[in-house]
């Protein structure tokens, strides 16, 4: 059967008449004579971009969750437009310092390049064009509100005030896109410190100054906040919503989940989201000679990381987990550690001991302080029907510990609504949003960020602008705010590029410098510096620019010869047969065709194709060539 394709170009024909349609893409069709069409030249060409193309068929940018033009700033960089990079990763992201840092950089693993070797280095570029940021922020808003989409704000003579519950990424991405828009913000903040749990990300991986520039950014445009302020403790959401036009709740996710186990009481047992933050303020935190983290995710190697660097010399750290050691799983009803390979490996390499496939069962103690703990063999840790149901065989055994940091997670705590029910929560108890609106269920109150969905920060940043908008709509207002809106594209030009993608198909991946695993210990330095100038030149050429596609020429009739067919290294472009009932120009029904004649289709799968030139070198007669769309403001 024929594989459906999705996101494909067609081109079909049928002599005498030829018809082709390019689908998808900016639809081009003609229809006449072939005798007609090749000795006089004369069709019709009808052209209507098809707005969708573009940001589905860029991956980086597609799998972004702020939609961030990922090719657009490594392109920059590659031809030396630092200063524009910055920009450009910049426009729909006020948490751009932070993310050059820490971005879990969901757009990196379908990178189009990584079908050729590796994906581009979208999140360390982004760091590179953030530390060449030479701007002031007022002229970086200069620049961003010349780029500005139409936006009618609400009607009347004064904004409503907006009242957001949160100084994390989610509440202050919200703050930033309500701002700019022109609303006047309020933020309260239970902390002494904006930033949310970005305070809490080890110093090793994002330094204070990164998250102070981001915020300060965001506090330019007039957003007030006001630190130390607990709603549900010092004010009511009752009382906000009394006050405001509109309430935005963006209190993360800050209860530490605890082990059902004996022993918490104990002096030494320390909560992973307590210790992670009193590690990056700087403060000593006592810890003994032997340190064991429980839990087997991205908290748990956050807090051992920052353990073996607090310790000194003396000190082991063990994390002890329930599931299998990473690349060990071998049913499928066993579940391996859920932390980033990339944290395990770098853990391990810096001297983090992993204890897997253990349940913890009791911390000892003596003198009211931690001693031990005592765990027992887990055999297996999900049951058939995939159900959470640990279950231990063998002797227990005791680990040698002075201290035990949890690092099983964090659960939403609800005491923001001072016990009322008028909050309804929902899965996992997080609080229940409507999806499109992120309205609560209480009139005029929204939520975002880890509270409604737990995630990385680029997802609370995302979630924050949705709730922006919302709000913007809520209160009456149109247009979409933000630098995140709908843009037009028009195919640019004609483009050769077949040897510009194999020079830059020869150049490596390779990541900036590194502080050696000796050089870690005992601090809490950086470990990631930048790229040199030359080196992120040649990374950002690295990315083969998705935005140059082959174009079926509505001016060179195909052949069928079937050259490109034989050219394409990503083996995406088929001739195929057809019968006639399958073939009435949408490439849906191309799609699914696999007939006998007499009608031929071209095909080309833009989800597989590498954007090499191939194809457009390899045809004889020029029906195929390389075009490169370009965005323009709506
Ligand atoms: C240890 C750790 C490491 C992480 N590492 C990374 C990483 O490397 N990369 C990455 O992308 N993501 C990382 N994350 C995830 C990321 O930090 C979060 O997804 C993101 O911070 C969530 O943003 P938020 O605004 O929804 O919530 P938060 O950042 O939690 O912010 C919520 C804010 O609300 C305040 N607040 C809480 N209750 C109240 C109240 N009652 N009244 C007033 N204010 C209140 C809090 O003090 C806090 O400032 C990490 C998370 C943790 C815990
Ligand atoms: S190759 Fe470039 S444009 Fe294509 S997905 Fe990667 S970064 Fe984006
Ligand atoms: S030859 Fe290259 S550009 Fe043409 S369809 Fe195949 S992968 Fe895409």
């Amino acid at each position: 059967m024929a594989k459906a394709l999705k996101g494909s170009i067609t081109i079909g024909f049928k002599q005498p008449e030829l018809l082709v349609s390019i689908q998808e893409k900016p639809i081009i069709r003609y229809k006449g004579p072939q005798k007609r069409l090749l000795e006089e030249k004369k069709y019709d060409v009808v052209s209507s971009p098809d707005q969708n193309w573009f940001p589905h068929n860029i991956p980086c940018r597609v799998n972004c969750p702020i939609g961030t033009d990922a090719r657009s700033y490594s392109l920059a960089i590659s031809e030396g437009k630092n200063q524009l990079a910055y920009l450009l990763a910049r426009q729909n992201n006020p948490f751009v310092s932070t993310l050059g840092k820490v971005c879990s950089a969901p757009c990196e693993p379908d990178c189009t390049r990584g079908k050729i070797d590796a994906p581009v280095t979208i999140r360390a570029l982004k760091g590179f064009a953030v530390e060449k940021n030479k701007l002031s922020t007022r002229e970086v808003y200069e620049w961003l509100n010349m780029k500005k989409l139409g936006v009618d704000l609400p009607k009347g003579n004064r904004l409503p005030s907006i009242a957001i519950v949160g100084a994390g990424p989610a509440g202050l991405s919200a703050a930033h896109d309500l701002a700019l828009t022109g609303y006047k913000v309020k933020v309260f903040e239970a902390s002494s410190k904006p930033g949310g749990m970005l305070n809490a990300i080890p110093r090793y991986k994002l330094d204070d100054e990164t998250i102070k520039r981001d915020v300060d950014g965001i506090l330019f445009l007039g957003v007030e906040i006001e630190t130390n302020r607990v709603c549900g403790k010092d004010f009511t959401i009752d009382e906000l919503l009394g006050q405001y036009g509109a309430v935005l709740l963006a209190v993360g996710l800050q209860k530490a989940k605890r082990p059902n186990i004996q022993g918490i009481e104990l002096k030494g047992v320390i909560h992973g989201i307590d210790f992670l933050r009193r590690a990056a303020s700087g403060e000593k935190v006592e810890l003994g000679k032997n340190v064991v983290v429980l839990g087997g995710g991205n908290v748990a190697l956050d807090a051992a990381r920052a353990a073996l660097r607090i310790g000194g010399k003396n000190t082991k750290v063990s994390v002890v987990c329930i599931e299998v050691a990473k690349g060990k799983k071998r049913y499928s009803h066993e579940d391996e550690m859920p932390a980033e390979a990339s944290e395990i490996s770098e853990g391990g390499k810096e001297g983090v001991v992993f204890r897997t496939s253990l349940m913890p069962e009791e911390i000892l103690g003596e003198h009211g302080k931690v001693k031990g703990l005592k765990v027992r063999p887990v055999s297996t840790v999900y049951d058939r029907d995939g159900r959470f149901n640990p279950v231990c065989k063998g002797k227990a055994q005791v680990l040698e510990a002075d201290t035990v940091i949890f690092g099983l997670g964090q659960e939403l705590d609800t005491s923001f609504t001072r016990g009322k029910k008028d909050l309804e929560l929902g899965k996992e108890g997080l609080l229940k949003v409507d999806p499109q609106t992120l309205m609560t269920s209480k009139k005029g109150v929204f939520s975002c960020g880890d509270m409604v969905r737990s995630g990385y920060a680029v997802d609370a940043i995302a979630s924050g602008q949705k709730a922006a908008q919302a709000i913007h709509k809520h209160l009456g207002g149109t247009g979409s705010l933000g630098l995140n809106g709908p843009q037009k594209i028009e195919p640019a030009h004609h483009h050769e590029k077949h040897d510009v993608w194999a020079t830059r198909c020869s150049i490596w991946y390779g990541l900036p410098p590194r502080l050696s695993v000796k050089q870690r210990r005992g601090n809490m330095a950086l470990i990631e510096g930048s790229y040199s100038n030359f080196e992120a030149k040649r990374q950002g050429q690295r990315c083969i620019d998705c935005s140059v596609s082959p174009m079926i020429s509505p001016y060179n009739p195909c052949v069928i010869c079937g050259s490109c067919e034989d050219a394409c290294p990503a083996e995406c472009i088929h001739l195929k047969l057809m019968n006639k009932a399958d073939f009435n120009g949408l490439h849906k029904e191309v799609d699914g065709a696999d007939g006998d004649g007499p009608w031929v289709s071209l095909i080309i799968d833009d989800t597989e194709c590498i954007h090499c030139g191939a194809c457009a070198e390899a045809c004889w007669e020029d029906s195929i060539y390389m075009v490169k769309y370009k965005e323009v403001c709506g």
